[in-house]
């Protein structure tokens, strides 16, 4: 059994395909998948994939490198999530990626709207008591501190969440794990330039990882380069395993156990 952690099957690479994805999942044994929100306006579609499929679950919230989109308030948030089978509060946080060719030449400094939405997304999973799905490229360090800001530092009160599709290093996998925070892992975790991030998969403790496809992004060896799909989401347990010799399957049922765990409201 298997869990894909984070996909994206409102994309339009995916129109017409959920037939077909949703037979290779089965084929696969990839029991379950979290439908990640990325705009309000595409929100209605991704609530709609959970609402129509038993296995299938959807997050509410904006990206941060979307742009010229309705920025989201608190309210807006905390309403849609309580939407049937909303169970996560993101994907939110920081990319500061690439900054000259992705944001045409502004800086760090430039980016406070960004920092601003991932608050308003933090106080509303407080509020609502939901887990956020973090992204955090190039900006771990401002990612960690407005956490700990906004007092998500794991205590009784902490919204928790994950840091999806882990890309950073050991150092900053632990700072999320001091918070309370999962690490997932996805396809990335295959490539064969990524000796450094399987180095950190294989310090991650077992019980607070979880694994992803990121679908239609990075789909994992053998399928690099082409459009992915939860169906390949146990090519990402296949590498944990080879790490930490266990078995797919072994490896499978934890992260299903800590996404149970983490998304309580899959389970309920
Ligand atoms: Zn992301
Ligand atoms: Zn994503």
């Amino acid at each position: 059994m298997f869990t894909d952690s984070h996909c994206h099957l409102s994309f339009p690479e995916f129109a017409d395909q959920l037939p077909q994805i949703r037979e290779a999942m089965a084929e696969a044994r990839v029991d379950r998948a979290l439908c990640i929100c990325t705009r309000l306006e595409e929100f209605d579609e991704v609530q709609g994939l959970a609402a129509r499929f038993d296995n299938f679950w959807a997050s509410v919230g904006v990206h941060p490198d979307n742009e010229d989109i309705a920025e989201p308030s608190i309210d807006d948030l905390v309403t849609r999530s309580a939407r049937p089978k909303v169970v996560a509060i993101g994907e939110t946080g920081l990319d500061y990626y690439q900054m000259d060719e992705r944001k045409g030449g502004r800086t760090v400094a430039d980016m406070e709207w960004q920092r601003d939405r991932f608050r308003v997304h933090i106080r509303a999973a407080r509020q609502v008591r939901k887990p956020l799905v973090i992204h955090t490229r190039s900006a771990s360090a401002d990612t960690l501190a407005i956490l700990r800001e906004e007092g998500e530092t794991g205590g009784a009160d902490a919204a928790g969440g994950v840091f999806h599709c882990f890309t950073e290093t050991a150092e900053v996998a632990r700072a999320a794990l001091d918070l309370g925070f999962y690490i997932s892992f996805s396809g990335i975790l295959t490539f064969k330039k990524a000796q450094d991030l399987r180095d950190v998969a294989s310090f991650v403790p077992l019980d607070r990882m979880l694994i992803e496809t990121d679908s239609p992004y990075l789909a994992p060896v053998p399928y690099r380069g082409k459009t992915n799909n939860p169906s390949y989401v146990p090519y990402v347990a296949r590498q944990i395993a080879e790490l930490r010799q266990l078995t797919a399957e072994e490896v499978g049922e934890a992260t299903t156990a800590n996404f149970l765990a983490l998304f309580k409201g899959v389970a309920s």
